[in-house]
């Protein structure tokens, strides 16, 4: 697999879109595994901090709501 930016060899696939990038054109980027409410209703999130991340595509903070899938 090639790099979506250049056409160098992907050393990994962006966690969120699923493109494929070199070291060169990889970043950073904080995945939400999971939301849940803990104590005290406050919702928390499971975070993995430093997810592989292509700089491409747009991730939304949150998780969408998706009402047409119902
Ligand atoms: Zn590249
Ligand atoms: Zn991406």
């Amino acid at each position: 697999m090639e790099c979506w930016k250049c056409d160098k060899p992907a050393k990994g696939v962006c966690r969120f879109c699923g493109r494929a990038v070199c070291q060169e054109h990889a970043s950073k980027m904080p995945f939400i595994l999971t939301i849940y409410v803990g104590e005290n209703q406050i919702p928390k999130a499971v975070v993995v901090s430093d997810a592989l991340y292509c700089g491409s595509c747009k991730p939304q903070p949150e998780p969408i709501e998706m009402p047409e899938i119902y």
